[in-house]
C-alpha cells in the first residue's frame, strides 16, 4: 500500500495532523514504536493545563481561544476529558508591569475576558489550601482548566483509524530517503520501507535524532513531575482547589486538583529542566528535585508538606531555543515537513494543531504559521515563553 504521506510519531502533533490530512483526502499512515499512546511520549499523561495566559503574547491567547471550542466539542464526542474548572495564577508580591501574571491579566482584559483579581485574604477564603499570606495577588479565570491528555490521544487514534488512517505501531523510523532533493520513502528500524513523496516528522523530543541538522536549535530537557496522596482530599478538590500557577515565572511550580480517576494531586516544575538524551539517558527525579519540592510545599500548601509521593516522572520537552513550536516545510527537501518543538506548552492547542500542521504540509497560508517557521536561531537565543522559569 502506498501512502500519500507518512507521519513519523503518534503523539498529539502527529495524530491530530493525521485526522486533518485524511479528512482532506490524503492516504495517511502513522509510524510509532508504540504501544500507543507511547508511555514515554510527552503527550501521554494524566493531565495537561489549558490556559489562555501567555503574558504579552496575543497569538498564543488567540490560539487557545480558538482551541476552547474544540475542547468542548471533543467532550461531547469523547466524554469529559477537558475539565473546564478555570485557572488561578497567584504571586508572592503584588502583580507588576513586566510580570507574567500582570501582563496576562492585562491581555485578558484587552481581549474581552473576565478574570477576577484576588488579594491575599480572598485567596485564603476561596482556596483554603494556600498558606495564608504567602501569596498576595493574582487572579482566577474561569475559561481554562486541564485535559486528560493520554486519553485524548487514545480517542484521537481511534477516530483516525475509523476515518481510514493506518496506525502502524511497532515501527521506528530511522531514515527519510530522498532522491534529487525529494522525499521518496521512509525506512524503519524493523526493516520496512514505506514509499511516499511526503513525510511529516512529528517525533517530539526525538526529532533531532532523526534530523540532526535541527540539533543546534532543538534540545531534550527533562522536567520533574510529582504525584501526591493528600490526607485531606476535599481541600484539593475543585472548586476548593483548581489548576494553579504559583508565581510560575519566578518558581516554575504549577499543578492540578485531585485527579477524579487517578486520586492524586499532580504538581510539576516548568523550569529550564535537565538536558538529557531522549533515548539513552535515564529519566528519573533526583533527591535534590524532591528536596526543592518539599520546600515549595511547606511554603505554599502546608496540608501537603508531608503528603506521601505516590510516584514521580521526569518527562521530556522538545525545547526549541526560543520555546516556540517548529512547524514548517524543510527549506531544501521537497515533501519533508517538521512539526515539533512543543517546548512544554503544546498540548493545549490540540484542537487547532491538526489543521495548522496540515496547512504547513500543503504549503497553505495560515496566519499562525510564521511564528513557527523554519528559522535561524543563534546559540545564545533565550526562551520567550512567558510562564517559563528561566533561571
Ligand atoms: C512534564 C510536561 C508537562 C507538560 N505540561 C503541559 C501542559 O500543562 N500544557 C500543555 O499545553 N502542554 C504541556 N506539555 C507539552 C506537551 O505535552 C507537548 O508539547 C506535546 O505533548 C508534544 O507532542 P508531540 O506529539 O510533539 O510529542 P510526543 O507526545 O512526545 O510524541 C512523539 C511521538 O513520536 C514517536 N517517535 C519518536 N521517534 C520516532 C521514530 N523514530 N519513529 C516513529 N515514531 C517516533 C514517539 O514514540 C512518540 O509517540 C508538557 C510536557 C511535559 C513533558
Amino acid at each position: 500500500m502506498n501512502y500519500d504521506i507518512i507521519i513519523i510519531g503518534g503523539g498529539i502533533f502527529g495524530v491530530t495532523t493525521a485526522v486533518s490530512l485524511q479528512q482532506r483526502g490524503w492516504r495517511t499512515a502513522v509510524l510509532d514504536p508504540g504501544p500507543l499512546p507511547h508511555p514515554l511520549a510527552a503527550s501521554t499523561d494524566i493531565s495537561k493545563v489549558v490556559r489562555m495566559e501567555y503574558g504579552t503574547d496575543a497569538q498564543y491567547m488567540e490560539m487557545v481561544e480558538a482551541s476552547l471550542g474544540g475542547w468542548r466539542q471533543w467532550n461531547e464526542r469523547f466524554g469529559p476529558l477537558f475539565h473546564e474548572i478555570g485557572v488561578t495564577m497567584f504571586t508572592q508580591q503584588p502583580m507588576a508591569p513586566g510580570g507574567f501574571e500582570y501582563e496576562s491579566y492585562q491581555m485578558l482584559l484587552k481581549r474581552g475576558h473576565h478574570p477576577e483579581r484576588l488579594n491575599g485574604d480572598e485567596i485564603s477564603r476561596r482556596f483554603p489550601a494556600w498558606k495564608p499570606g504567602a501569596f498576595v495577588d493574582g487572579f482566577y479565570h474561569a475559561q481554562g482548566g486541564y485535559v486528560e491528555s493520554g486519553r485524548v490521544v487514545e480517542a484521537l487514534i481511534t477516530q483516525a483509524q475509523q476515518s481510514g488512517v493506518a496506525i502502524l505501531a511497532g515501527q521506528t523510523a530511522v531514515e527519510i530517503a530522498q532522491q534529487g532533493g525529494r522525499v521518496t520513502a521512509v525506512r524503519t528500524q524493523e526493516g520496512d520501507t514505506f514509499p511516499t513523496n511526503h513525510a511529516l516528522v512529528a517525533a517530539g523530543t526525538w526529532t533531532h535524532l532523526l534530523l540532526p541538522e535541527l540539533a543546534p536549535v532543538m534540545k531534550s530537557t527533562g522536567h520533574p513531575v510529582f504525584h501526591l496522596k493528600p490526607a485531606q482530599p476535599e481541600l484539593f478538590t475543585a472548586p476548593n482547589f483548581i489548576v494553579f500557577t504559583a508565581d510560575v515565572a519566578r518558581t516554575g511550580w504549577y499543578g492540578f486538583p485531585l485527579h477524579p480517576r487517578e486520586g492524586v494531586v499532580k504538581i510539576a516544575n516548568h523550569g529550564i529542566g535537565l538536558r538529557l538524551h531522549p533515548r539513552d539517558d535515564e529519566r528519573v527525579v533526583t533527591a535534590q528535585d524532591e528536596q526543592n519540592f518539599r520546600a515549595f510545599l511547606a511554603a505554599t500548601f502546608p496540608a501537603l508538606a508531608d503528603a506521601p509521593i505516590v510516584y514521580t516522572r521526569r518527562c521530556l520537552y522538545c525545547d526549541t531555543l526560543d520555546e516556540h513550536f517548529w512547524i514548517d516545510r524543510h527549506p531544501e527537501t521537497t515533501g519533508l515537513t517538521v512539526a515539533a518543538g512543543g517546548s512544554g506548552h503544546g498540548f493545549k492547542f490540540a484542537p487547532v494543531l491538526g489543521d495548522l500542521i496540515a496547512d504547513a504540509v500543503e504549503g497553505k497560508v495560515n496566519p499562525w504559521l510564521p511564528k513557527f517557521r523554519w528559522r535561524n536561531l543563534a546559540a545564545q537565543t533565550t526562551g520567550e515563553e512567558a510562564s517559563r522559569h528561566h533561571s
